[in-house]
């Protein structure tokens, strides 16, 4: 037995310690960076939800504005995926219900 047998799988892997995930961004990909703490995003709301929530105390109106129109933009698609999860629901329910009351 020799030492490099037990050396972690993980030391060649990666250049970042435990709290601080490591991002996987394709090289062909554009990445939205934050300027507060590194952290890539793929889109440009992502960016402005992400700087609302974990800096909200060093942003400048500007990205103040974008944080509220990217936030608001996303409680709107989040209604409605709630109202569709809801008539699937609603669909699913009288689906079995008619099947139970034919077999
Ligand atoms: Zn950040």
């Amino acid at each position: 037995m020799t030492d490099t047998a037990t050396q972690p799988v993980a030391d060649t892997a990666a250049t970042s310690t435990d709290d601080e995930p490591a991002y996987d961004v394709p090289a062909d990909a554009t990445a939205h960076t934050c300027s507060y703490c590194g952290r890539p995003f793929a889109r440009e709301s992502w960016l402005a939800l992400h700087r609302g929530l974990a800096h909200p105390n060093e942003l400048g109106d500007e990205e103040i504005e974008a944080f509220r129109a990217a936030h608001s933009e996303e409680e709107e698609s989040l209604s409605t995926f709630r109202l569709q999860a809801l008539g699937a629901l609603v669909l699913l329910y009288f689906g079995f219900l008619m099947v139970y009351a034919l077999v």
